[in-house]
């Protein structure tokens, strides 16, 4: 019996030219059976095409829907045909394709890049112990640890070194959180973090300890905060905010 295969590179590039390729197979995924209105399972829809992507109006409920609401593609303005080549080259690289090298060969923005990147590889359903953290990243350890019984805090010995690492969108906003309990905060620990879970070429900010500037050697764009800044309560907050703590 022959196996469905997997298209090579050939075969893929002809199958999805154009928008209307892609569009169409999406179609063929979502609805086999010809469009179902998502509210009411209605099986009839208004195709409205004055958009770069058909909107489809249920007949009955006037829904309006399109093949990709729901799904990785959504709210997106970047064109399909890129959006099935980084799915194609991702898919295939068995190593991980870097957002540098999707964003240069699609010639789409390196920060579109590697959120197609990231929703593409949530979608594959790979661990997140195997992402990393691009772009702009903070880097600090903080000391975590709970209150002791009778409410005394802050005694050194029960608590625990953790190094958090939260990339940053353009606007600085953070995006995804790296952390792990750390033995110490020695140079070659940072480093052991730093290459598991951050792209090589990313821009780190952390303080300006010795053990930090490690990281410059290792190919990391290193660029020391000030210590006042970096330890104020606001940016202590924003991990605690950002982090889902088991
Ligand atoms: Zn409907």
């Amino acid at each position: 019996m022959a196996k469905k295969e997997a298209m090579n590179l050939i075969q893929f590039q002809k199958a999805f030219q154009t928008e209307e390729a892609c569009h169409r197979h999406l179609m063929k995924m979502k609805w086999p059976d010809g469009f179902c209105c998502p509210k009411c399972q209605h099986d009839k829809a208004y195709e409205i095409t004055t958009r770069k992507l058909p909107l489809f109006e249920c007949v009955r409920c006037r829904h309006q829907t399109t093949v990709i609401a729901g799904t990785i593609f959504e709210k997106t303005r970047t064109d399909l045909v890129k959006w099935f080549w980084a799915i194609f080259l991702i898919a295939h690289d068995k190593r991980g394709v870097s957002a540098t090298y999707l964003s240069e060969e699609l010639g789409i923005a390196y920060q579109t890049a590697w959120t197609i990147q990231h929703k593409v590889r949530k979608a594959m359903g790979e661990r997140d112990a195997s992402y990393t953290l691009a772009g702009i990243v903070e880097l600090d350890d903080a000391f975590f640890g709970a209150p002791t019984e009778g409410g005394k805090r802050g005694r050194g010995t029960e608590q625990t070194p953790v190094l958090a690492a939260v990339s940053l969108d353009r606007k600085g906003a953070p995006q995804y959180v790296k952390m792990k309990v750390i033995p110490n905060v020695k140079g070659k620990t940072l480093v052991d973090f730093a290459r598991h879970h951050i792209e090589p070429g990313a821009t780190i900010s952390s303080d300006a300890y010795s053990s930090y500037r490690k990281l410059a050697e290792e190919g990391y764009d290193h660029q020391p905060l000030e210590m006042a800044a970096h330890h104020d309560f606001q940016r202590q907050s924003l991990y605690w905010r950002y982090v889902p703590w088991p």
